[in-house]
């Protein structure tokens, strides 16, 4: 029995919203949009001249229990509050800078891999799952 699509589209709004203004940014013009063709990834941040958006993994995103949804979100929240606070001077998507949002946000030791691996998916859920740095798109 999982939450209804709606529902966790509202709730990551919500918590987009708090985020932002626990860290003084505005992200009012970022919206949180389903990703159909995600397979394996929970949730990417996308800022293009046009649009801001958080995207989730339609079906991926609702697997994720509701105890962890909440760092999904302020991962991909602190993307999106690193590039307007930093712009380009970024140099790791999950530098010092993202780092430290995260830390600002109360995760203070916070998953850097934003993608369930269909061996994992197995066991359990394995959110979540703890590696080394790999970049990627901002996932
Ligand atoms: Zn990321």
């Amino acid at each position: 029995m999982y939450d209804s699509h709606r529902y966790l589209l509202d709730n990551a709004r919500f918590l987009l919203s708090d985020y932002a203004d626990i860290l003084y940014v505005d992200l009012r013009d970022v919206d949180v949009v389903w990703n159909l063709r995600f397979t394996r990834s929970i949730a990417r941040a996308v800022s293009t001249g046009e649009s801001r958006v958080i995207e989730l993994g339609r079906n991926v995103y609702p697997h994720v229990g509701a105890d962890q949804r909440p760092e999904v979100i302020a991962h991909e929240v602190c993307h999106h509050a690193t590039w307007v606070i930093w712009g380009d001077r970024i140099k790791k998507p999950h530098g010092p800078e993202w780092k430290a949002l995260m830390n600002a946000l109360g995760f203070l030791n916070p998953s850097i891999r934003m993608e369930f691996g269909s061996h994992q998916m197995k066991g359990g859920l394995p959110w979540p799952v703890r590696r080394a740095p790999r970049e990627r798109q901002s996932g």
